[in-house]
Formats: C-alpha cells, structure tokens, sequence
C-alpha cells in the first residue's frame, strides 16, 4: 500500500463541523483560530456566559492542534539554565510552575468535559544523542529539583533498555508528569465543549481585516470574515504558526516552521513493548530532533523537522523517506515495517524561542508554543479568557519582552529559514 500523505490522527476521529447560519452581528469575544489556544479559551469565556464567536479559516482544529505529537510535555523548549540566565531565578520558577499548571489543565479539561482522547500520565523520556548531553542532565535535573521542587529521574545508559529499545543514546532523563493524548481527538473534545457551554464556532471563516471601530463611545473591534463581518469588545488572536497578513504586527514576530511525522502500520505487541516498554514520550536531544511515541493502536509515529519550510505536497514526500531512515537509525528493529501515513504542520517559533501572551494594537494574543503547545496553549488559552472575566494574575510569559524578527530577517518569508535550519544543524555538529 502506498503511504498516505494525511494526518494519521484525523483516522481516528470526526471533527465536529462549524455552524451553518450566518454571523451574529456582535459578540463580546470573537477568537480567531481554532486550535487548543482558541478553544479553551472560547470555553472558558463561554462558562462565564459572555458571547463569543471562533473564527476558523479552514475546519475546527485544523491547524498544529489535530496534527502534532500528542506529547503533553512539562517545561519549555528552552534549557532551565538558559532561562535563569536570561529572566532571572524568580520569573523562571513562575514560568515553570505554569508549565506544570498547564499539564494539571489539560487532564483536568479532559475529565471535566469526558473528552476521549487517550489520555495518560505515562511521562516522558528524553535520550542524549552524545555523552556530554547525558552529563548535563545531571545538572540540570539538580537544578529543576532545587529551583522548583520538581523530581525528574536520570537513567545511565546501562539501564537504558528498561525505557527505550535503542542502543543508540548515552543515557536519558524522565520526567513522570508529562502525559500524552490522541491529538485530534483532543481538540475535536474541546471543540464539543466550547460549543454546549455556548460558543459559537464557524468554520470555513477567515478573518480577512480587523478594524478598531468607535460605537456609541465604546473602542470595539470591526471583523470583517470571508462570511460577513461582526463586532466585537475583544479579539484574541490565537493563529499560531498560521497567523496571516491581518495581523501584521504579530505575523512578523513569528517564525512558521515545519515539523513532519510518519506513522508506521500496526505493530505486534511484542514489538511495540521492545521498543518503548513504558510507553513514553519520546524526544532526543538534539536541535534538530527527533520526537517519537507509540500511538495507542501501537504504531510507532516518528516526527522530526525533516524538511525546514513550512509543509507543502512536496516537503511532505520528501519527509516520508527522511524520517523513515531517521526512524530507522534510532530502531533498526523497524527496517520491514510498512510506513503508511505521514503529514506536516507548521510550529510557532518567536525569536527567542518562548511563549508570548499579552495584547498588541487592542487585541489579546498567545504564540510562540516552540512545538510545546498542546499543554502552554491550552493553559494560556484559559488564562486570557480568565483575564477577560476579571481574573486576576498575569502570565509569567506576559511580562517578558516580545522581540521583533533581527534586522533583515523578516519572518512569513520562507527564504529566512534555510539559515535557521543551518544553523540548527551545524548547534548539533559542534554542541
Ligand atoms: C507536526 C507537529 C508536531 C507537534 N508536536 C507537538 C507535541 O507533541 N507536543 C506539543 O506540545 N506541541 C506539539 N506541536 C506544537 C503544537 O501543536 C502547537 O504549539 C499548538 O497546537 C498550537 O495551537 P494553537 O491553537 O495556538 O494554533 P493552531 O492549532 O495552529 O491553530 C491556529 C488556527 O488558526 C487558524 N487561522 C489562522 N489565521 C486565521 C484567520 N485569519 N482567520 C481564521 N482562522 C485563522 C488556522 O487555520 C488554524 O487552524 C507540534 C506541532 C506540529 C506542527
């Protein structure tokens, strides 16, 4: 059977369709996207009983949130030291604490609304691709037990089988809290539950201009969609990687970049058990990674950044043979299995690689998940709805600067990104 160039996980689930009728002509929140970002924050606002309308250029979830990894990972794509270094000790201990927060968000989400998605507290694995990685796990693992009372367990490369069926890594690191989840089934869950709490979700809805406008003395927001326009007291942007020319000012803070998976057949169960014993999450730690899972069906889905640019028909192909030998190297033991899906996204990278929450021209946004978004941007979702109904509490990521893209390297240019993926590989050739 030839590989499907689709999302595996869409397989497994119907997406809910968006409403037929036509827009209201005012709201009191419009959201424009629909991943995890704009769904928990549309139930969240919809609990509170304000009216809010999901504007969905394509169809619900369609976006990172239905096609990514399902790794539902504790802290932040970047090194605990780097963070201390660049906030201080104080800021990173409240950033961490959102990033354990928002694991608690999810599964509690996923009881509260009976969403099924698979989930599990199966905790993840991250594997050191060179000795001098292993040694700094030691390191940091002390730091993060010491700043933030957190236990994460180091496993020496002689123990390694119990975690892993690779031969390949030096050692790894695990951290129990982290949990995984079928993806799609996750934001189709969140969608369902937007919806009987009383949003309004349309898809096939693209925001094409927002526009400040003066009513009755009042600053709302004119939004004018490929189906109509409405009026709304507040907008949150929660576009992600897919953010587009209506909002210039924080397209051009972001950088899209692809990550692809493939997701191999069925495996046995023997197999399956040999090669990820306790069913872990899965990442290396490289730049340029590889991040890996069984899925619940026991396939092996294998993703990694095979290709820079954001997907097109043509990185997809292209990635399949990629990953495939990457998969390979990591399990010689699935050399004869059959490869029958894969599928690409596109990641939300700011330029210093962290979350940003806060609001721009008016407007509320959450970006810059760094491919750790299924948990930050289901809990920063919820906060920005939370600060809307009166909530007290900023974000820890609220209050750190947003940097604009350095001088000559525009971002929404596709032509930046070759540099990036160069200069990812040639971190991972000397660090
Ligand atoms: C291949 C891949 C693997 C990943 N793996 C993981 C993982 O294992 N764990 C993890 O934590 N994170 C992972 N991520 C990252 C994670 O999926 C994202 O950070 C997260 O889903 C972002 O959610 P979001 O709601 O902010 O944006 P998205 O889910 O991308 O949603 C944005 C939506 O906005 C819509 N939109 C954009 N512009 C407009 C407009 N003008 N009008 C209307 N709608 C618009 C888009 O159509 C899109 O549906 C992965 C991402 C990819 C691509």
């Amino acid at each position: 059977m030839p590989i499907r160039e689709k999302n595996y996980w869409l397989e497994t689930v119907s997406i809910p369709a968006g409403l037929p009728q036509p827009l209201p002509e005012s709201v009191d929140v419009a959201v424009i996207g629909s991943g995890v970002t704009g769904l928990s924050a549309a139930r969240v606002l919809a609990k509170h009983k304000l009216k809010v309308a999901v504007l969905e250029a394509e169809t619900l979830g369609w976006g990172a949130s239905s096609r990514n990894g399902g790794m539902v990972l504790t802290g932040m794509k970047l090194p605990v030291p780097t963070l201390i270094s660049r906030y201080g000790r104080e800021a990173v201990q409240r950033m961490y604490a959102a990033s354990l927060a928002s694991i608690d968000c999810v599964e509690q989400i996923v009881n509260e609304e009976k969403i099924d998605c698979n989930f599990s507290r199966c905790g993840h694995l991250e594997v050191a691709c060179k000795q001098a990685h292993f040694d700094g796990y030691e390191e940091s693992a002390a730091l993060i037990a010491r700043e933030f009372n957190h236990p994460l367990r180091m496993v020496p490369k002689s123990e390694l089988r119990g975690e892993i069926g690779s031969e390949i890594y030096y050692g790894g690191l695990v951290d129990e809290a982290s949990a995984g989840l079928n993806p799609a089934r996750y934001v189709a869950g969140l969608a369902a539950a937007a919806e009987r709490a009383g949003a309004l979700l349309f898809d096939h809805t693209r925001a094409e201009d927002v526009q400040p406008e003066n009513t009755n003395g009042t600053r709302k927001f004119r939004i004018r969609t490929s189906r109509g326009s409405l009026l709304a007291r507040e907008v949150i942007l929660a576009s992600g990687a897919y953010t587009g020319s209506v909002t210039p000012a924080l397209r051009k803070k972001i950088i899209p970049i692809g990550s692809y998976i493939i997701s191999t057949e069925v495996l046995p169960e023997e197999l399956a058990r040999e090669l990820s014993p306790k069913n872990r999450m899965i990442y290396d730690s490289k730049h340029f990674l590889y991040y890996y899972r069984l899925t619940p069906d026991r396939r092996m889905l294998f993703g990694g950044r095979a290709a820079f640019f954001p997907e097109t028909e043509n990185t997809v192909r292209q990635s399949a043979e990629i990953l495939r030998q990457g998969m390979i190297s990591v399990y010689p033991q699935l050399r004869d299995a059959r490869v029958e899906f894969v599928w690409g996204g596109t990641l939300d990278f700011a330029f210093d690689v962290m979350p940003h929450t806060g609001k721009m021209e008016g407007m509320r946004y959450s970006v810059g998940y760094a491919g750790h978004g299924v948990a930050i941007g289901t809990y920063l979702g919820s906060t920005i709805a939370g600060a809307i109904c009166g909530e007290s509490g900023a974000s820890p990521f609220e209050t750190i600067p947003f940097p604009n893209p350095p001088l000559g390297l525009r971002s929404g240019h596709t032509w930046a990104l070759p540099f990036a993926g160069a200069y990812y590989k040639f971190l991972d050739w000397v660090s």
